[in-house]
C-alpha cells in the first residue's frame, strides 16, 4: 500500500522533530494533503494508526487538511479546478498554466500535549 510508506515517512519526520522521551506526548500530527497528490486520506490515517499502534506514538492522531486542486491560466488568468488533475485551461484551452495548490503532501505541525514540566 502506497499510503503505508507515506505514513512511514511522516513517522520519520515526527521522530526527527520530537525527542524520544516526548513521543508519547504527541497528540496530533498535522498533514496537508493536496486533492491530486495521489493519496487516499482514509488509507493514510489507517496506515499511520497501524504503524503507531503499540509504540510511544500510540496516542498520536493524524490530522489531515485536504487542499483543493487549483490551477491558474497564464494567458487568460482564469483560476479553475477539477478532481482529475487536469491543467488545461477550460476557457482558452491553453496548457500554459500553473498549479496553485493541490499537490501538497507535507507535515505542517506536530502538536504535543501540555507538559507541566515546561512551566
Ligand atoms: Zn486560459
Amino acid at each position: 500500500m502506497h499510503e503505508l510508506s507515506i505514513a512511514q515517512n511522516i513517522l520519520e519526520i515526527v521522530h526527527q522533530y520530537v525527542p524520544a522521551e516526548e513521543l508519547e506526548n504527541v497528540e496530533f500530527v498535522k498533514v496537508k494533503v493536496g486533492e491530486v497528490a495521489g493519496v487516499v486520506t482514509d488509507s493514510l490515517t489507517f496506515g499511520f494508526e497501524a504503524i503507531t499502534a503499540g509504540t510511544s506514538l500510540n496516542n498520536a492522531k493524524l490530522a489531515v487538511e485536504n487542499i483543493p486542486f487549483k490551477v491558474q491560466c497564464n494567458l487568460c488568468s482564469k483560476i479553475f479546478s477539477n478532481e482529475f488533475g487536469i491543467t488545461i485551461c477550460p476557457l482558452c484551452n491553453s496548457s500554459n498554466t500553473k498549479i496553485l495548490s493541490g499537490m501538497e503532501l507535507q507535515v505542517t505541525e506536530v502538536l504535543l500535549k501540555e507538559n507541566e514540566e515546561e512551566q
